[in-house]
């Protein structure tokens, strides 16, 4: 079973039939980890085992949801790899996103799918048709879980053509895209001058809700004139920004393109430089 599927056992296990019934602590607990809530330094949660019980900590937030994922993310530890320490970063999902740690991507996937398991998070997701950023907001609020992990979730679920994506001056610092997306799409690694995120960046100008843009603001692709994507965001971390963007049908078909800006896919599907 993979991580995701085993929160997913356990939510079934414990006969849970409504997401507001998934009491984070109240299943620690039921795991013999007792879950206590205190400063720490240098961490966001730790996990502590010894035999069958252990103790996890959690930093203090002003965002449940937050608490409620650092809670998951140590219980997914202590359930899948029993018998060691963590001192974890993980009160937000994005940190591990990037990360080469597997342990820390599998306690996160744990923890999405026990706070979001896809029996109730799907079918609220088909409700919503296309969410928007707002109607991200209210799932967040039944779910009680953060925006940003919402997000990924949506994602991750993969049954809307979507990648989440989040942007600094610098650049782009991650994406998640569905599974199903192609993976021939190849992100902008800074962000176009005409791109909804750029102004929201730069000159804070917020615009209300999604807005369809041509393919080329958002991917290298030579061929992303031809497509259109749209586009939403929002204020993320400081100096950040969250991007939701739908793929329109067409972009799913479209035929493997071995030319994306500087880069060239050689058979294999690796890059190269293009001459
Ligand atoms: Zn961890």
């Amino acid at each position: 079973m993979t991580p995701g599927e085993r929160a997913e056992a356990r939510i079934a296990e414990l006969g849970i039939s409504d997401p507001r019934d998934i009491d984070v602590d109240a299943i620690a607990f039921d795991a013999r980890m007792l879950v206590e809530y205190e400063a720490l330094e240098g961490c966001e949660a730790m996990l502590v085992g010894a035999g069958d019980r252990a103790i996890a900590t959690i930093r203090p937030s002003s965002v449940r949801g937050r608490e409620r994922f650092s809670v998951g993310h140590e219980l997914g530890h202590w359930e899948l790899h029993r018998g060691k320490s963590f001192a974890c970063r993980a009160d937000d999902p994005d940190r591990n996103l990037t990360s080469d740690k597997p342990r820390e991507r599998e306690a996160d996937e744990y923890s999405a799918h026990l706070l979001m398991p896809a029996v109730f998070f799907g079918p609220a997701v088909k409700a919503l048709g296309k969410p928007g950023f707002k109607e991200l907001d209210g799932l967040s609020n039944d779910y009680e879980t953060s925006l940003l992990a919402t997000a990924i979730r949506l994602a991750d679920i993969d049954t809307l053509p979507v990648i989440v994506a989040c942007y600094s001056a610098q650049g782009l610092k991650w994406s998640k895209p569905a599974k199903h997306v192609p993976r021939r799409w190849w992100l902008r690694s800074r962000l176009d001058d005409d791109s909804f995120a750029h102004g929201l960046l730069t000159a804070g100008t917020r615009v209300a809700s999604a807005r369809k843009q041509p393919g080329e603001v958002w991917f290298e692709n030579d061929d992303a004139e031809n497509y259109e994507v749209t586009e939403e965001c929002i204020p993320g971390k400081a100096g950040e920004v969250l991007v939701l963007l739908y793929l329109s049908s067409p972009m799913l078909d479209a035929r493997f393109d071995p030319n994306v800006g500087i880069r060239r896919y050689n058979e294999s599907g690796s890059y190269t430089k293009r001459r």
